[in-house]
């Protein structure tokens, strides 16, 4: 295995268009457990560590530039203001270690349908910043996750960077596992309110081949929302609504039985968590209006 060690993005870029079947590596903690258990033996390892930028953040006006590189310690520490369903996700990773080391670029270069950052970047509104030496594009979210641990790069591309659009309003993640630190999920829900355009979307987490949004759910929840005028009473979400959506997220679902859970318990579980950060959100979202009525 040869080892590939560019100093810069641009060699990073040359390296990858050179041998498109280098196996990038960043924090190494999905990579080298793949190498140790021998169930990848890439020919080329393309190691991205000497690549500052990709440690680096931007805060701008709407979003959050967040290098590729950025580990999820770094999120929970000095981004969860603007970014606090990402933060609140990067909380339930594995354990410290893991933490100093993996970020997003990662867990989306892994596209597992169990990463957690993918149900909290889904909910936010994310774009991928993919580039190679033909050039750079914008990913959606939503197009990212073409299939079970399949993502929408092309063999010459590396993810550069992530645009994450910043909170405009309480964001939530819940994660359900056997336990509560070194887990990967059974199933995860992300939401996140956005008040500015009056819409609610979701991220959901294993419990379908991809991360998905549960967009029935949404668009029940918008037009809810909006009929009741709830955006400006402020009034508490009915049992109602809450039930329906609920029940929406989980038929969204798609899930398989495996050793971490059945697909009943995901879809059920799936839908439980939808009503609960519906709720958690929303009482956030009221209580910041009530404040500011005070404070007016
Ligand atoms: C003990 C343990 C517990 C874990 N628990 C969790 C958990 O609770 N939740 C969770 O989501 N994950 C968990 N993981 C998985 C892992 O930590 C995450 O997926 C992490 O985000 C990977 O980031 P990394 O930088 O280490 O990626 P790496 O291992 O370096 O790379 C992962 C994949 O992304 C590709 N890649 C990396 N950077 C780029 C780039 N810039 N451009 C293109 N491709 C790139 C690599 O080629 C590889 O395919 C765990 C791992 C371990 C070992």
């Amino acid at each position: 295995m040869d080892f590939l060690r560019p100093a810069s993005w641009e060699e990073a870029l040359a390296a990858k268009a050179e041998h498109p079947t280098a196996v990038p590596i960043a924090g190494g903690t999905d990579v080298m457990v793949e190498i140790n258990f021998d169930h990848r033996r890439p020919e080329y390892l393309l190691d991205l560590n000497r690549i500052g930028e990709l440690s680096e953040w931007e805060v701008g006006q709407e979003s959050v530039r967040l290098g590729a590189s950025v580990p999820y310690s770094s999120i929970m520490e000095h981004l969860r203001a603007e970014l606090p369903g990402l933060a609140l996700a990067s909380h339930t990773v594995a354990s410290p270690q893991i933490r100093n080391r993996g970020g997003v670029g990662g867990n989306l270069g892994t596209a597992s349908p169990a990463g957690d950052a993918h149900p909290a970047l889904l909910a936010a509104d994310g774009e991928v910043e993919a580039e190679s030496v033909r050039g750079t594009r914008l990913i959606p979210i939503d197009a990212f996750y073409t299939g079970v641990k399949r993502n929408a790069l092309e063999p010459d591309e590396l993810i550069r960077a992530v645009h994450i659009r910043k909170a405009d309003g309480p964001q939530q993640y819940s994660k359900v596992g056997t336990r509560n630190a070194m887990v990967i999920a059974v199933c995860a829900f992300g939401i996140a309110l956005h008040p500015e355009t009056r819409t609610v979307r979701t991220g959901i987490g294993s419990a379908a081949p991809t991360p998905i949004r549960a967009k029935e759910a949404e668009d029940f929840l918008n037009a809810a929302l909006d009929e009741g005028g709830f955006w400006d009473n402020g009034k508490i979400i009915t049992p109602a609504i809450a039930k329906q959506f609920a029940a929406l997220a989980s038929g969204a679902c798609n899930p398989i039985d495996d050793v971490r859970g059945t697909a009943k318990y995901r879809r059920h579980a799936v839908g439980i968590m939808a009503r609960r950060t519906l709720g958690w959100t929303w009482e956030q979202y009221r209580g910041a209006g009530r404040t500011l009525e005070g404070a007016a």
